[in-house]
């Protein structure tokens, strides 16, 4: 196939009136069409439930988005069947056929893309800038992936001793279940579906309940693509209701999940347990959690460090895998530092990113429960150290807003060591350069680090010492480009299987050895 070079979509300029105008269109058209139903799509059939989630704005959580069908596990068996039963057809169709339907699936979500934004904006609390990256972000996930196929679909080469031929090639795997999380649930429930698709497995794919209305969008995209009735099986739904039950079903051949390390922990027990009529070992691709941390030593940039320290813990919200949680700072240039740092978070625009314009730096986050959860953090925060910013959430039935919050604790601290996922930042001094290394990798996670510094030796050292799946100099730490910044953690932060990456793909095939004698 002749595809022109993959590079990643730019992102939208904000300071062209046209793209704001446009934006401003697209959120009218949505906020018409808010508090519609969608159903199930199971085998090319929308499905009614008894049950519904009710999606919300959570910037102004009297605002119904969407009532989205919730399944139960007669309809997850539904949805597990169909994808057994078109997996015989899907798998032989030709590599370049699937591709295709990534290709034009990128196209739509280009053609829809101001529509996507606002539907972002409403039911995901984003911010313009951060929906429009998310969204630039599936468009590369599926121009990537589609170019991985057409690289893979013949397999790799290996040596043949004389006399014979030895081929090694991919073969589709099976049924395969993603899970995906709110946070991104344009880019990470499409990346995932997308990669398992186009290498010839079928899908059981159950968005997030907070962003269900988001998925059926996705949905409806792979079904414009083309995607043949019973690859791709839209089922929305609780994780604690349905999410076992597909992870244990012996008909599921591997899970893909992206969500917290506690859910990822259960998924992967849960499918490690071999049940009847079971005939093969699950794999689970699992990206979980993080508590990110950036290092600034002594010789750094300390201006550019602080606006990238600032715009890594307060984007969306605090609420990315990758978000700075952690600074460790210097001794010789925390004041500095703090004093940047402050200065320039004071002046982030915090509003509805459904009402304000693209100035709106930071929105709410997305769910009571999450806010529950943050402000939870917050009160122990105040006592574990000292406040330096923020600190006093709002009233939750007017919208979840936690303000940017700022605190200075020991590395030890709880605040310090847990993932809040929130636009909460612990500073934390560090001795010398190794000290803060030391308190960086004194972590259960190991998703992204960063490190400011103009000495030599100390990049060096963190290059290879840094356990963090997704290590960043001088820059900021979250916003992984697809085939640039390939994604994925050690440690407790999953499976490290670096989505976006030429690895990604054939973890979800079978790798095949044919060796033929003369
Ligand atoms: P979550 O674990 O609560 O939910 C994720 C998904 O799992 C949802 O669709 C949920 O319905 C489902 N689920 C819940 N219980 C289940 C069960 N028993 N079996 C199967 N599925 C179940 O996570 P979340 O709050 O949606 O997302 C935030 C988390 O995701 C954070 O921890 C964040 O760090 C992580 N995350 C990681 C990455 C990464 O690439 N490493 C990217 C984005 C988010």
């Amino acid at each position: 196939m002749g595809l022109i070079p993959y590079k990643n979509e730019p992102y939208l300029d904000w300071s062209d009136e046209a793209n704001v105008e446009a934006m401003r269109s697209a959120l009218q058209d949505v906020g018409s069409s808010l508090g519609e139903s969608y159903p199930l799509v199971i085998g090319g059939k929308r499905i009614e439930t008894d049950g519904e989630i009710v999606s919300v704005n959570p910037a102004n959580p009297s605002q119904v988005v969407g009532r989205v069908a919730a399944a139960s596990e007669r309809e997850a068996d539904m949805a597990l069947d169909k994808a057994t039963a078109t997996f015989e057809t899907w798998s032989r169709t030709a590599p370049e056929a699937r591709a295709r339907i990534l290709l034009r699936a990128s196209a739509i979500i280009k053609r829809r893309r101001f529509e996507l934004l606002a539907w972002a904006a409403h039911e995901g609390g984003k911010t313009w800038a951060e929906a429009d990256a998310e969204v630039a972000e599936a468009v590369d996930f599926m121009e990537y992936y589609s170019r991985e196929m057409l690289r893979l679909k013949d397999g790799v080469e290996i040596y043949s001793v004389p006399g014979e031929e030895s081929r090694y090639f991919y073969q589709p795997m099976g049924v395969g279940v993603t899970i995906a999380p709110w946070n991104f649930p344009v880019a990470i429930l499409m990346g995932m579906t997308s990669a398992a698709v186009v290498t010839g497995n079928t899908v059981v794919m159950k968005p997030s309940e907070f962003t269900s209305v988001i998925g059926a969008k996705v949905m409806e995209i792979f079904e414009e693509a083309g995607a043949p009735e019973g690859v791709v099986n839209f089922v929305p739904g609780y994780g604690s209701e349905i999410g076992d039950y597909l992870v244990q079903d012996a008909r599921t051949r591997f899970i893909s999940f992206t969500g917290s390390m506690k859910t990822g922990l259960r998924i992967n027990e849960l499918a490690a347990r071999q049940i009847e009529n079971q005939r093969w070992v699950k794999r689970v691709i699992a990206e979980m959690g993080g508590k990110d941390a950036m290092i600034i030593d002594d010789s750094a940039d300390l201006d550019a460090a602080a606006a990238d320290i600032v715009a890594s813990a307060y984007g969306y919200s605090g609420q990315k895998c990758s978000a700075a949680s952690r600074a460790i700072l210097h001794a010789d240039v925390h004041d500095d530092v703090l004093e940047k740092v402050i200065e320039k978070a004071k002046a982030l625009k915090i509003g509805a990113p459904t009402e304000g314009g693209p100035d709106v730096n930071v929105g709410p986050v997305i769910s009571e429960p999450q806010f529950e959860k943050v402000t939870n953090y917050i009160d122990v925060g105040k006592n574990e150290g000292e406040t330096l910013l923020g600190g006093d959430p709002g009233d939750p039935s007017e919208g979840y807003f936690v303000p940017p919050t700022l605190f200075e604790v020991d590395s030890t601290a709880t605040v310090a060591q847990e993932e809040i996922f929130g636009p909460v930042l612990s500073i934390i001094q560090a001795r010398d350069f190794e000290d803060a290394l030391h308190i960086a990798n004194d972590n259960p996670y190991g998703l992204t680090g960063g490190v400011y510094s103009r000495n030599r030796d100390h990049l060096e050292l963190a290059r290879h010492e840094f356990r963090a799946g997704n290590v960043y100099f001088n820059r900021k730490i979250t916003g992984a480009l697809v085939g640039v910044q390939p994604f994925g953690g050690f440690g407790m932060s999953g499976t490290d299987s670096k989505a976006g990456g030429p690895d990604y793909l054939p973890l979800h095939m079978l790798a095949k050895t044919v060796v033929e004698r003369f």
